[in-house]
């Protein structure tokens, strides 16, 4: 197909590198190139390495490895979370100078138990440090919410709303223990490499409009979302690498491929080469997904 302007969509594949890639990771991987392959757009690799007690040494070459085995490579140099605390550091300030962050003195612990006896959800932050830690020391940085709710249309899953702050409350931008918050390292990253579209698994879904709150402070521009069918375990639990899911076998990658397809709600290719699968996939994805 050819464009009379070259096309400005940017997508990305952010895993974390808690594991080996699974079936889960790869639906997340398919949709998110197919999408990009299908609006001559850029595909970006992100390893979001930011959890040194949850990563594993190794996971993120090993990922990036098997990407490399089943077609896919970045189109730009592949971004690694941990050279990037610079940049995380300049978007907190930023926010900070516009009062939007404050210190919190809560443990986790104590968070849940004044959340529960508010008679909100134990996850749910009740602001106890908005106006101050009282000379209590400050553990962790926190975002200040409002109660306008934040609304937007997903690709897949239609229109979604959440009133953060009664959701989830001020939200931890920077760890007790030091580390950055997935949100604001994310939102940075996907803020400075121009993402258009972000295409990835339902479990994210509920934290997108935290994501919408800091990208809108940060004066970038809100992507399009697309958030796809979670692949479960027996146990109908979403397969996660930090719980060990069955890393992707390397020894069937085409049978890998297909079952990432059709979990997809597309039917088998019977592709006889992993070129023939993404050659037969993209117009099929383009039909559906191309708009
Ligand atoms: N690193 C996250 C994960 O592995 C995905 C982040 C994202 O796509 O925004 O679940």
């Amino acid at each position: 197909m050819s464009h009379a302007t070259p096309s400005t969509y940017r997508g990305r594949f952010a895993p974390s590198p808690t594991g080996a890639l699974h079936a889960g990771s790869l639906v997340a991987a398919m949709a998110s190139f197919l999408d990009a392959r299908a609006h001559d757009g850029v595909w970006l690799i992100r390893i979001e390495d930011i959890d040194p007690p949850r990563d594993i040494p190794g996971a993120g070459e090993a990922i990036l490895d098997t990407l490399f085995r089943l077609g896919l490579t970045s189109d730009e140099p592949v971004i690694w979370q941990h050279d990037r605390y610079d940049a995380y550091e300049a978007a907190l300030a930023h926010l900070n100078a516009q009062g939007l962050v404050y210190g919190c003195a809560c443990s986790r612990r104590e968070v849940a138990a004044l959340a529960v006896a508010l008679g909100l959800a134990p996850s749910v932050y009740p602001g106890t440090c908005r106006e101050g830690t009282h000379g209590r020391p400050v553990r962790a940085i926190r975002f200040r919410t409002t109660a306008d709710p934040i609304t937007f249309t997903d690709r897949l899953c239609g229109v979604y709303t959440q009133n953060v702050e009664r959701e989830v409350g001020d939200f931890v931008l920077k760890r007790a223990d030091g580390l950055w918050a997935y949100q604001l390292a994310a939102i940075t990253d996907d803020i400075e490499a121009g993402i258009t579209d972000v295409v990835r698994g339902a479990d994210l879904l509920d934290n997108t409009p935290r994501q919408i709150a800091l990208i809108r402070t940060l004066g970038g521009t809100v992507p399009r979302y697309c958030h796809l069918p979670l692949v479960l375990n027996h146990d109908g639990q979403k397969l996660s690498k930090q719980q060990g899911a069955t890393p992707l076998n390397p020894d069937d990658l085409m049978g890998e491929l297909e079952r990432a397809w059709t979990h997809l709600g597309f039917p088998t290719l019977g592709a006889d080469s992993i070129a023939a699968f993404w050659r037969t996939a993209l117009p099929l994805w383009q039909a559906r997904f191309g708009q």
